[in-house]
């Protein structure tokens, strides 16, 4: 989730538009398709593929960084998948992406007294051999001085009381994306980044950082809540504290990789595209369930109940993209290759395989007014501002950009840990997504006029 937090910023900032109407109340939609919506709708609640698929998935190709074998298979798989299902149109275009592995971490405290500490390299950090320093505790990057040269910076925000899940999440991933190098610049030797999710169980939450063009490049990691609050009490009672940091992590050059699309041909002169998407890489820790394992069912099995219907005007094409994680390169790619195309609308599933709670809409006004309406039997209400980070690309053409937001709450305890794995997902909650993806896409590739511009 490389853009995710900018993501999240947008959804915070946003306000609740509510669906009004019941299907039935909508001009211009006629009763055969509120039918063949409650026709998917039946059929995804009794879909007896979307959890051996996701099981599949998650317990025999497991954690998937793009690049890596593991991804590999998951295209393999996906493209096989995906012809199973007897789509007419099942391929896959060329993604170029950044090898990085993590190896195995390790950090003690050697001051006050040695203690095993819970890290997790951030993705794109450049390895540690023993570094050692004392600790100094910072709220954020904006306080950041002299005082941390020579030093090993812990990032531990004050959370306000109340925050909501993707408020904490804001905190962290600012200090993540953006702490290490700014830590670097002022002659910090490491930084530790605490995580902040509202229920932990000494699981540090990884995720991508970047250097900046100045300055040294320096180690950095997650760290557990719990080991970050029990530094940060250590630290404001006075008492040193020193760390010992070893990080095993490499880089591996770029590696040539792909994203998997299928489509269903619409019937229409139009060629316009409805988009459902989700990523198809994952972090290597835990086995990618909820990021994006989830997702990548709710497309896969959306697409395969939508073949059932008679084919809509419009083409649906699916989109499983290539390094969500670490680069986005799958959706600049697509943006790359297919942006000049008519696509009406972009909707990805990237918040997990949670209970639907809304569609968070990156669009303009006019496109959000459009929308409201045809999400309504989807069952799951309309909010301003998020979008999907593959998508977000999009952009500049002016696509209007649709998130499927599950239980944001739930969501942040096993982001990017070892415990996003399968046994946090709901079978049920996991059809409900494919009903209200499914539901959605057949809408837009039926509706009767196209967005405002
Ligand atoms: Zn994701």
């Amino acid at each position: 989730m490389l853009v995710r937090s900018l993501v999240l910023c947008g959804w915070l900032s946003g306000s609740v538009v509510m669906g009004q109407a019941a299907p039935g109340d909508r001009p211009g939609v006629d009763a055969a398709a509120g039918a063949a919506v409650t026709r998917l709708q039946q059929a995804a609640s009794q879909d007896e593929l979307a959890w051996p698929r996701l099981a599949y998935l998650c317990d025999r190709i497991g954690g998937r960084p793009a690049g890596s074998p593991a991804f590999a298979e998951a295209v393999r798989w996906a493209v096989e998948t995906l012809r199973a299902d007897g789509h007419a149109r099942v391929w896959r275009e060329p993604v170029t992406v950044r090898r990085w592995e993590r190896g195995t971490g390790r950090a003690v405290t050697t001051v006050p007294y040695e203690r095993e500490l819970s890290v997790l390299a951030l993705g794109g950090s450049v390895p540690a051999a023993g570094v050692e320093g004392l600790v100094v505790v910072k709220a954020g990057v904006a306080d950041l001085g002299p005082d941390v040269q020579g030093k090993i910076v812990l990032f531990a925000p004050e959370i306000p009381a109340g925050a909501t899940a993707g408020e904490r999440y804001g905190f962290f991933g600012r200090a993540r994306s953006e702490g290490v190098s700014a830590a670097g610049r002022h002659g910090a030797i490491a930084v530790l980044v605490a995580s902040t999710p509202e229920r932990s169980l000494s699981t540090p939450h990884t995720g991508s950082m970047r250097y900046g063009a100045e300055g040294p490049e320096i180690p950095g990691a997650a760290l557990a809540a719990e080991d970050a609050s029990w530094m940060a009490r250590l630290a404001a009672s006075g008492v040193e504290v020193r760390v010992r940091l070893d990080l095993q992590s490499r880089e591996l050059g770029t590696v040539e990789t792909s994203n998997v699309l299928a489509e269903i041909p619409g019937t229409g002169n139009a060629g316009e595209i409805v988009v459902v998407g989700a990523h198809l890489d994952s972090w290597d820790v835990g086995q990618g369930a909820h990021d994006d394992g989830a997702g990548v069912i709710h497309v896969i099995e959306a697409l395969r109940l939508l073949r059932g219907l008679p084919a809509p005007p419009r083409t649906i094409r699916a989109v499983l993209f290539a390094n969500e994680e670490f680069g986005l390169d799958g959706g600049k790619a697509y943006a790359a290759a297919h942006g000049s195309e008519p696509h009406l609308a972009a909707v990805e599933s990237d918040m997990g395989g949670f209970r639907p709670h809304h569609w968070g809409v990156a669009a303009t006004e006019a496109q959000i007014a459009w929308l409201r309406p045809l999400a309504v039997s989807s069952g799951v209400p309309v909010q301003v501002g998020g979008g999907g980070a593959d998508i977000s690309p999009l952009e500049p053409h002016g696509v209007p950009r649709i998130g499927l937001v599950g239980d944001v709450d739930r969501y942040f305890d096993v982001h990017h840990t070892r415990a996003d794995t399968l046994d946090k997902v709901d079978p049920d909650e996991l059809r409900q997504g494919i009903a209200a993806l499914a539901s959605l896409a057949w809408e837009l590739a039926n509706a009767p006029a196209p967005p405002p511009s």
